[in-house]
């Protein structure tokens, strides 16, 4: 039973990251069943949404109420922010280093030429979020200026994930991205490392880096038991 969209961990250390780990990775793309998507429909987004700060609650009521008054702007609003998930997934496979120097049984791969067709796609929801931006004089102290993404209700979570997908791709220090490796037994899940070397494995050491030890373990008994290396 999978988990629910309030209990997915929130391992990315950005919620553009934290948004591609919505989806399992790793598993063939022909695989069955299909990998499980945590925003399963759109009152699963609203409360991704809010859990991962990208929205208060007061604005995913404002948002929820806009896609219940018009339905059709919920499933584009949904439809979009997984476009959105797999543009950034792409560009992120093509602009990371594998960890180990990748291998040829990695489902994950990179695709130069998709990456970029991704990155148009990107550059397209983001300049149509943009246009939907707003500047906001804060008088605080020190007063600044603020650029505020999703001012139109129904479009509030797709802006503000394109924004958060720009700020990840401009910002991240990419050789600091990494992909729980597939191929030793982990899940394809994105991460930012925060570790003071950049050595972090696995996206959770309680959970992928402690299955792919125990697989290591069982490996190196049969091969005992076996004879062979
Ligand atoms: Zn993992």
């Amino acid at each position: 039973m999978p988990l629910d969209v309030s209990q997915v961990p929130l391992v990315g250390g950005h919620p553009a990251l934290d948004l591609v780990n919505t989806l399992e990775r790793g598993a063939p793309p022909d695989a069955e069943p299909p990998p499980h998507d945590f925003l399963s429909d759109t009152s699963a987004l609203l409360r991704w949404a809010v859990r991962v700060g990208l929205i208060s609650d007061a604005e995913a009521g404002r948002a929820g109420q806009a896609w219940r008054d018009d339905p059709a702007t919920a499933h584009a609003g949904l439809a979009a922010v997984r476009d959105i998930r797999e543009g950034l997934y792409l560009v992120m496979l093509a602009a990371i280093r594998p960890a180990g120097g990748g291998s040829a049984d990695d489902p994950g791969g990179n695709d130069p030429i998709a990456a970029g067709a991704a990155l148009v796609g990107l550059h397209e929801r983001w300049s149509a979020a943009a246009t939907r931006a707003t500047l906001v004089l804060d008088r605080g102290d020190p007063p600044q200026v603020r650029l505020t993404y999703g001012t139109v209700p129904a479009m509030l979570i797709p802006d503000r994930i394109a924004e958060t997908a720009l700020d990840v791709l401009r910002t991240a220090d990419l050789t600091r991205v990494h992909r729980c490796p597939v191929p030793e037994g982990g899940c394809g899940w994105l991460f930012l490392d925060h570790s003071r070397n950049g050595s972090r494995r696995w996206c959770r050491m309680a959970d992928c880096g402690t299955t792919a030890k125990a697989r290591r373990l069982t490996d190196r008994r049969r091969a005992a038991r076996t004879g062979t290396p």
